[in-house]
């Protein structure tokens, strides 16, 4: 029988990959009640009223049978032949405020995560190059080299990968978010893990995402199936 790999509890309850209590967690967050959808209507209501504007009760309620159709298609495609272990803990995650601290333990997991890909997506860099560009990443976030020196590497290492340019996510792309700015990221920067995972879907197995992010992220998974 195996055991959820979330929770680490109760037996995975087939097709999805986590058992039932998981699966019921996530799926309470994609299946809002009305209430949700009307208030948030309500809201925008007063804000039209304010500005002289009416929103009539027709338009309303289109655009809560809308909001609640798409939600409900969303969470149809996430559960698709069977709910994703990975998944979870990505939102679990992501959930997290990100400070600083996280960031380093987000930059860390990178690192590890770096590794375990294919070293021809980076192409023509080195296993050193590579290595070193996330050294510095590090020693960056942990207050270890300046600014300067960040630019520095950052530099240098877009040189050597200048052919690979990305136009579109992709595993270079993730290796240089591991040196940029916060001020970089807007949203991306509270749905990081959601952003990593798309850029390189298909390059690793959920069982080495599932290894890693048990490795780094035990506690707020664990945070997360208890609550
Ligand atoms: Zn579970």
């Amino acid at each position: 029988m195996d055991i959820c790999p979330v929770c680490n509890l109760k037996p995975v309850l087939k097709p999805h990959k986590v058992c039932f209590h998981c699966y019921e967690k996530i799926e309470r967050s994609y299946n809002s009640p009305r209430e949700i959808f009307e208030k948030s209507q309500e809201k925008q209501r007063l804000e039209w009223l304010e500005k002289g504007e009416i929103l009539s009760q027709e338009t309303i309620e289109r655009n809560i049978n809308f909001a609640m159709k798409d939600e409900a298609e969303t969470w149809g495609r996430i559960v698709g032949d069977g709910l994703s272990a990975v998944f979870i803990m990505i939102e679990a995650i992501d959930e997290q405020e990100p400070s600083i601290i996280f960031h380093c333990r987000r930059i860390a997991f990178m690192h590890d995560l770096i590794h375990q890909l294919n070293p021809s997506l980076f192409f023509p860099a080195t296993d050193e190059e590579i290595d070193n560009f996330m050294q510095a990443a590090s020693d960056f976030w942990n207050g270890q080299i300046s600014e300067s020196e960040r630019q520095k590497a950052k530099i240098e290492f877009s040189t050597i990968l200048e052919d690979k340019k990305p136009s579109d996510w992709t595993a270079v792309s993730v290796l240089h978010w591991m040196i940029n700015l916060q001020g970089h990221f807007d949203w991306m920067w509270f749905q990081w893990f959601e952003c990593i995972y798309d850029a390189i879907v298909g390059e690793l197995s959920d069982e080495i995402w599932i290894e890693l992010f048990q490795k780094h992220f035990k506690d707020e998974i664990m945070q997360w199936a208890c609550s």
